[in-house]
Formats: C-alpha cells, structure tokens, sequence
C-alpha cells in the first residue's frame, strides 16, 4: 500500500498515521506529502485570515511556517482570530501562533517574527519561502507583499474581507495579475473601511482564510487549476460564490512592461 511506501521513503510511523488520509489520495500519496513537509510558508498576520490559513497548514505537514505580526492579542480578536485564546491576551501574537501550530504539529517547525511587515525587511523575510499568504488588514502592507513578491517571483495568496463579505485571488508572478493590476492604487486612507471600523462576520475569515490554504496546498502539490487571473467573492449573505476573469494590466507598474526599480 500506499503507507508502506512512505515509511521506506522516509516517513515515520507516527507520520504515517498522521498524513493517512493524505496517503491514500492517489494525487497526494506519499510523494505529495514530502512536497508539503518540504514547504515553507510565510502567514502575513496571525489575525482572521492568518489563523484559519496557518492551523490547517501546519496541520497538513507543511514543515515551515513563519508567522509575521506586530500586534498583541487583544479582547475584540477572539471572535474570529481562532489561533489565540483568552488565556493569550496580551501576548504576541506571531508567539501565540507558533505555540498552537507547534502543539497541533510537532513536525512543523514554526518561526514567529514580531514585527510589522515594512519595505525595509519585506525582501530579506519573503526570499526565504515558497509562498506568502497575505493574512493583512490594512492596503499599505497588502500592496506591499504584492510588489515585493512580484518582485521576487514568489506567488502569494491574497485573502480579503468585510462585514459579510470575502475575495481570495493567487498571484503567480508571470503567470497572470498581480494584485496592482487589478485594484492599481491603495485607497486613499478613510475610503475604504477597515474590519475594525465596518465589522466582519466572525466566520467570514475562516472561509477565506481556508480558501488561501488550499491553494498554497494545490501549488506546493503541483495540482488543480489556481486562482491565478481568477477573483473569487463570497457573500455569506446569499451563499453566493461568484468568480470575476481578471487580466493583467500592461501598464502595471510592478508587473507590466515597464517594471519599477528593484528598490
Ligand atoms: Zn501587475
């Protein structure tokens, strides 16, 4: 069987039985799962979208993750932020997500960085994964993981949500769209509200959230067609997914035909 193989490749038994049901999916099998205990995953925010996105992660055996925020867990977060608990109030929250994904799975070699994404460490931080889940609240930091990412040609997952509502996108650099592409520039501050200002249905960032994981599976597995040039909305409301076919813009500044300066 399936397992059997594994174990001679070079999985433990309690691995064995950990990725089972991984095992027995012919497009999974053993190989797949030594291509997910190989990923390296960076969680931009450890808040609604990053919490969902990291638990399931670190449970299907992605072997590193590192979880960058700056904030401390605070009262309001724990309607939605599921990696943190009341005990963990004021605690660091990249801190708390590690010692949640590391009691879920000890395989899971997990760094916490305490400190906000800038221009400054973006590149330093991003080159050292595969993938990028953009777990973010604010434009200024998702804009930032999209250029930086474009930049070094590292596909992010892009998450989104408010009140009841929730997009996801992929961005596979030279692939299709980047995030730039599609929204151009960040709002002008005030504009648009944030989930602190207008409010999110705490379920709505598990959906999203879960969504973001999946395809960082599909893409470390090689499998599946990505949401690359494909935006996904869910309105909790009506149940509704829709997809919107998006294009890359050639007059992008990050990925058109002018790119920008590498600083
Ligand atoms: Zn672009």
């Amino acid at each position: 069987m399936k397992a059997g193989e594994a174990g001679v490749l070079k999985f433990g038994e309690d691995q064995i039985a950990r990725y089972s049901r991984h095992f027995i999916i012919d497009e999974v099998g053993p190989k797949g799962q030594e291509k997910i205990c190989k990923g390296k995953v960076l969680i931009v925010g450890a808040g609604g979208l990053g919490s969902p996105a990291a638990y399931y992660l670190a449970a299907a055996g992605v072997g590193t993750i590192c979880v960058i925020d700056e904030d401390v867990v605070d009262l309001s977060n724990l309607q939605r932020q599921i990696l943190h608990t009341t005990g963990d109030l004021g605690k660091p929250k990249a801190e708390s997500a590690r010692d949640k994904l590391t009691a879920l799975n000890p395989d899971c070699r997990v760094k916490p960085i305490c400190a906000r994404l800038t221009a400054g460490n973006a590149p330093e931080i991003i080159k050292e994964y595969d993938a990028v889940v953009d777990g973010t609240d604010n434009f200024t930091t998702r804009f930032l993981i999209n250029d930086a990412c474009v930049m070094l040609g590292k596909p992010f997952f892009h998450g989104g949500v408010l009140r009841f509502f929730g997009q996801a996108l992929t961005v596979i650099p030279g692939q299709g769209p980047c995030y730039r592409c599609i929204f151009g520039e960040p709002p002008v501050p005030g504009t648009v509200p944030t989930c602190a200002e207008a409010g999110v249905l705490g379920v709505l960032p598990g959906i999203i959230g879960v969504i973001q994981a999946t395809e960082v599976l599909k893409y470390l597995l090689g499998l599946g067609d990505l949401l690359v040039g494909r935006l996904l909305t869910y309105d909790a409301l009506s149940l509704q997914f829709r997809e919107i076919q998006v294009k890359k813009n050639p007059d992008c500044p990050v990925c058109g035909k002018n790119p920008p300066e590498t600083d």
